[in-house]
C-alpha cells in the first residue's frame, strides 16, 4: 500500500496528537445553540504524519515547479517568486474594493502602470482588466465589437470569421456573443488562404479573429493584407493575444491592424495557472473602439487584482530590454527542440518556427509500420514515466497525431537535452517494443484513466 492509498483519517490512532497547549483556565463562553453537542471527529495523528501526509499529497500533482512543462499553446513558463512576494505585501493583500479611493492610490498606480506598459508592448491605446481569463477576454472583445456595429447602425453583421487552426474557445467565444461562425481555411504551409478569405468578406462580417503566430507556430506573414481586406469590407480585427511570448518586444497587434485584443497574464507574463483559475485576461483596444471600452461589465471591482499585480511585477522586474528576449530564447528554444527531434517525429510543416511548433506523431517510413501502432497518447503518456509533463496532444486539429510543443524561455539548455533524449528514447522504444508504450505510464499513482469520464464525471471524494 502506498501513502496516497490513505486518507487522514485512516492513517489516525486514538490518543496521538501533533498539538500541545498550555494547561490553562481560560474559556471564551459562547451561547449555548453555538456549542456542538458532540466531540468533532478529527483525526488523531503526528505532527510528522501531518507533515508527511500534505507533503507527498503535493508531490502528486505536476507543476511547473516540480518539472518540465512544454505545454503547447499554453505557456508553462517559471513563475518568478518574486511575483509572490510582491502580491502578499499586506498594502496590497489587505485591500479591500470598497475602501476609499484615496487609501488605495498604490493600487491605482499599479493599474495605471500596467495599462501603459501593455499599450507599449501592444500598440493598443487602452485596457480593461476586468476579464478573468483568456476565453473570458475573447467574450469581451467580441462584446466590443458588437456594441461597436450597432452604435453605428450596422445590424446586418451577424458573422465572425475563425481559422481553422485557432484555438477552440475562439468559435466558442464568438457562438456565446451570439454570432454565427465561419471558418477560413489554412493552406498546406499552416497559414491562413488569403484567395479562400476574400469570397468570405462581406456585409454581413462582424470580424475575424486571429493568433498570430497561429497554434502551429507560424507567423501569418499576409496579416497586413488581410488587415486591409477585413477593414474594406467593414469588419474588425480581433487579436488573442493568449500566447504573445514570441512577440514581446519585437512585434505589436496594433501595428499589424488588429483592433482589439486580449492577452492571458496567467501565460505570457509568467502567473500561475493550471486547475482552472485565477487567471486574468485583459483586453487592449485601438482607437476606433476606445469609447466602448468600460460598457461590457463582466466582472466586479478590478478583476483579479493579485494576478495583475504578479504581471506588472515580471514586467517591470524585467524591464523594456529584457522583455524582448523572452520572445527569442523561447523562439530558440522551440526551434532546437524541433530540428533535434525531426528524425524520429513527423514534421508535418518543416522551417523555422516561433515560440511552439507541432509534430504529427512518431515518424515512421510509410512503407510498414515500424513504430507498431504507437500513437501519440502513448508518447504522451511514456513522458510521464520519464518525469516530464506531457506536451499538448491532439491539438490543433490539422493533424491527427498532433504534438504540440512549447519549451518557453525559462529552461536551461540541460533540461531541454533531456527532454531530447527522452524523446528519442521513446521513438526508439516504440520501435523496439512497443507494449511499453502501449501499458504508459508506469510510474504514476494513476495509470490511465478512461479520459472522458475522468472529464466528464469526476469522483473527487473517497
Ligand atoms: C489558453 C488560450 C486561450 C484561453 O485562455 P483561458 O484563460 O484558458 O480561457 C485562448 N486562446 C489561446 C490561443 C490560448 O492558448
Amino acid at each position: 500500500m502506498k501513502y496516497y492509498d490513505k486518507l487522514i483519517f485512516e492513517l489516525s490512532k486514538s490518543g496521538r496528537q501533533g498539538w500541545s497547549l498550555p494547561d490553562t483556565d481560560a474559556r471564551i463562553e459562547l451561547p449555548a445553540e453555538l456549542m456542538r453537542s458532540e466531540e468533532p471527529q478529527l483525526p488523531e495523528v503526528s505532527e510528522l504524519e501531518v507533515v508527511r501526509h500534505y507533503t507527498n499529497l503535493s508531490q502528486m500533482n505536476f507543476g511547473v515547479d516540480t518539472g518540465f512543462y512544454p505545454l503547447g499553446s499554453c505557456t508553462m513558463k517559471y513563475n518568478p517568486k518574486i511575483n509572490e512576494e510582491v502580491a502578499c505585501m499586506p498594502g496590497f493583500s489587505q485591500m479591500h474594493p470598497l475602501q476609499p479611493e484615496s487609501t488605495v492610490a498604490g493600487a491605482k498606480a499599479v493599474l495605471e502602470g500596467m495599462d501603459k506598459a501593455l499599450a507599449a508592448i501592444t500598440g493598443m491605446k487602452h485596457f480593461t482588466f476586468l476579464p478573468c481569463a483568456g476565453a473570458h477576454g475573447e467574450l469581451t472583445g467580441l462584446m466590443l465589437i458588437k456594441e461597436y456595429h450597432i452604435a453605428r447602425g450596422d445590424k446586418a453583421r451577424t458573422k465572425i470569421i475563425v481559422p481553422d487552426s485557432a484555438h477552440g474557445t475562439n468559435p466558442a467565444s464568438a457562438a456565446v456573443c451570439g454570432f454565427d461562425i465561419v471558418v477560413v481555411k489554412s493552406r498546406e504551409n499552416g497559414l491562413i488562404d488569403v484567395e479562400s478569405l476574400k469570397p468570405l468578406l462581406g456585409p454581413d462580417i462582424a470580424g475575424i479573429m486571429m493568433t498570430n503566430p497561429n497554434t502551429l507556430g507560424l507567423f501569418e506573414k499576409d496579416i497586413r493584407e488581410i488587415a486591409e481586406l477585413v477593414h474594406d469590407c467593414g469588419g474588425l480585427l480581433y487579436y488573442d493575444g493568449a500566447n504573445m511570448n514570441a512577440l514581446l518586444g519585437v512585434v505589436r497587434p496594433g501595428d499589424m491592424g488588429f483592433d482589439v485584443m486580449h492577452l492571458n497574464l496567467h501565460k505570457t507574463f509568467s502567473t500561475p495557472h493550471g486547475g482552472g483559475g485565477p487567471g486574468s485576461g485583459p483586453v487592449g483596444v485601438a482607437d476606433k473602439l476606445l469609447p466602448y471600452l468600460n460598457l461590457p461589465k463582466v466582472s466586479g471591482f478590478h478583476g483579479n487584482f493579485g494576478i495583475i499585480l504578479r504581471a506588472y511585477a515580471y514586467i517591470l522586474m524585467l524591464g523594456k530590454e529584457n522583455v524582448k528576449l523572452a520572445g527569442k530564447y523561447a523562439c530558440l528554444s522551440a526551434n532546437y527542440i524541433k530540428e533535434s527531434l525531426k528524425e524520429c517525429f513527423k514534421l508535418p510543416i518543416p522551417g523555422v518556427c516561433k515560440h511552439e511548433f507541432v509534430f504529427d506523431g512518431l515518424l515512421n517510413d510509410g512503407a510498414h509500420d515500424d513504430v507498431h501502432g504507437a500513437t501519440t497518447l502513448d508518447v504522451a503518456k511514456r513522458l510521464l514515466d520519464y518525469g516530464f509533463h506531457a506536451p499538448t496532444i491532439y491539438f490543433p486539429l490539422l493533424f491527427h497525431q498532433a504534438i504540440m510543443i512549447e519549451p518557453t524561455e525559462t529552461e536551461s539548455k540541460e533540461t531541454i537535452d533531456s527532454f531530447i533524449e527522452v524523446m528519442r528514447k521513446i521513438a526508439a522504444e516504440a520501435a523496439e517494443d512497443p507494449q511499453i508504450l502501449h501499458g504508459a505510464p508506469h510510474n504514476t499513482p494513476i495509470g490511465r484513466p478512461d479520459e472522458t469520464k475522468a472529464a466528464r464525471q469526476p469522483v473527487l471524494k473517497f
